[in-house]
This record gives C-alpha cells, sequence and structure tokens, in this order.
C-alpha cells in the first residue's frame, strides 16, 4: 500500500550522466507512475527535440518575460543558457498526490530543496569521469568546445553530490533504472512522510489505554 502524498523528486547529474535516458525509461517501465516536469530553456534544440517534449523552447525575451511574471518555481543558468521549471505543473500534480521528477541542474535542485525541504534528490554520475567524456562525445549533440565546458561544470558540480539524498551509478542502463524506482517506492513509506497515519493510529489506540 502507497500511504502518502505524492514526492517532489529531483533528478541531477553531471551533463552525459545518462539523466535523460534513465527518465525515458522509467516512464516506459511504469507507466502512469511518475509524471516528468517539462523545463522552459533559452539553449538552442538539438536534432530531433521538438518543442514541448524534451523543453519549451524559448528567446531570452520570453523566458526574462515568465521569470519576470514569477511563472519559475526555480530558474538557473548552465553554461550560458537560462533553464526554468514551470510553478503551475509541480503544484497542480503534487497536490493530486503524484509524484513529479524534475530533471534539473545542481543549483536549482538546492533551490528546490529550500522550498520543498521534503523534496527527494537523487544525484546521477556514470562510473567514471572517463565514461562521462565518451558518453558526451557518443551522445554527438555539442561541439567538443561545449563538451569542454560541460565536463568543466562537472567538476564544479561534483562538490555539491555530497548534498543530494541518494547516489544513482548509472553502469548498466537497467539496474540503474529500476534503482531510481526502488530509491522513490522506498521513500513513500519513511516514517516522517507518513505523519498523519501515525497519528491516526495513535488516536485509535487511545481506546485501549
Ligand atoms: P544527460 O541527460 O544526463 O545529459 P543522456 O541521457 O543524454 O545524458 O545520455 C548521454 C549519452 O550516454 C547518450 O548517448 C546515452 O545513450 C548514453 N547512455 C546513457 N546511459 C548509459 C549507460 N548506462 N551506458 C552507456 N551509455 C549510456
Ligand atoms: P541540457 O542542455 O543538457 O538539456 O541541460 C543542461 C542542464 O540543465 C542539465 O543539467 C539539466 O538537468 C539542467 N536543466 C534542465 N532543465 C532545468 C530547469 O528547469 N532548471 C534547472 N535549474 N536546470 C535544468
Amino acid at each position: 500500500m502507497k500511504h502518502n502524498q505524492g514526492l517532489v523528486i529531483v533528478l541531477s547529474g553531471f551533463s552525459g550522466a545518462g539523466k535523460g535516458t534513465i527518465m525515458k525509461h522509467l516512464l516506459d517501465r511504469y507507466p502512469g507512475s511518475y509524471h516528468l516536469s517539462i523545463s522552459a530553456t533559452t539553449r538552442p534544440m538539438r536534432t530531433g527535440e521538438r518543442d514541448g517534449r524534451e523543453y519549451f523552447f524559448k528567446s531570452r525575451e520570453e523566458f526574462d518575460r515568465m521569470i519576470a511574471d514569477g511563472e519559475f518555481l526555480e530558474y538557473a543558468t548552465f553554461n550560458g543558457n537560462s533553464y526554468g521549471t514551470p510553478k503551475t505543473y509541480v503544484e497542480q500534480l503534487t497536490a493530486e498526490g503524484k509524484d513529479v521528477i524534475l530533471e534539473i541542474e545542481v543549483q536549482g535542485a538546492l533551490q528546490v530543496r529550500q522550498i520543498f525541504p521534503e523534496a527527494l534528490l537523487l544525484f546521477v554520475t556514470p562510473p567514471s569521469a572517463d565514461e562521462l567524456k565518451r558518453r558526451l562525445v557518443g551522445r554527438g549533440t555539442e561541439s567538443a568546445e561545449v563538451i569542454a565546458q560541460r565536463l568543466a561544470i562537472s567538476a564544479k558540480e561534483s562538490v555539491l553530490m555530497p548534498k543530494y539524498d541518494y547516489l544513482i551509478i548509472n553502469d548498466v542502463l537497467d539496474e540503474a533504472v529500476a534503482e531510481v524506482h526502488r530509491i522513490i517506492q522506498s521513500e513513500h513509506y519513511a516514517t516522517g512522510r507518513n505523519a498523519k497515519a501515525i497519528a491516526d493510529m495513535q488516536e485509535q489506540l487511545k481506546q485501549f489505554v
């Protein structure tokens, strides 16, 4: 039995660690269990991406207008581009008791922790730094220059890894997907997330005292 309300789950990790791949498999393998928040970004669309699927692609002016109108839960700059989580989707779905996953970078993750202290923070890493580089190069979506920039950002981001609740080492993809699922499902059973069930039971037991 799943006892309590929806979780806000943050999935962060180095660019090229496999976050997007894990998310895609998680949504396919456990249909209806998770809801992915789609971010807005000013970065150019990659080949194969579609507006409204991977991201809502925005001009700088549109993004700034969304900031001014308070439409973001959090936003941050990553390698010169802006990325932000639209507020309404996350608020609506968590109110409906659904688990929402935000695939965002570290500055945004820490903002989310301030707003929702009970958010579950997961960090994805490949098994080694060399493998990270291989995956970024293998993906073939960025120039050598941008890949070098993203690897340098990874070194800085790694300092914040201990701030996360769980570390996912994405070596064998299927195992990493199963681990993410297991961790999220277990989290629903944490006593701290079941205060109402505990209080109800305590109240009912008073009749026997
Ligand atoms: P991110 O979203 O974290 O930037 P991606 O999901 O785009 O990363 O993955 C980066 C590259 O690594 C992609 O080409 C993807 O197919 C590959 N990849 C992801 N997970 C694994 C894995 N477990 N083993 C090998 N390659 C992987
Ligand atoms: P990419 O350009 O590879 O799609 O994403 C670059 C980085 O931005 C990744 O670490 C990704 O998780 C992060 N990101 C994507 N959307 C958001 C968002 O809405 N907010 C924040 N803070 N980071 C995001």
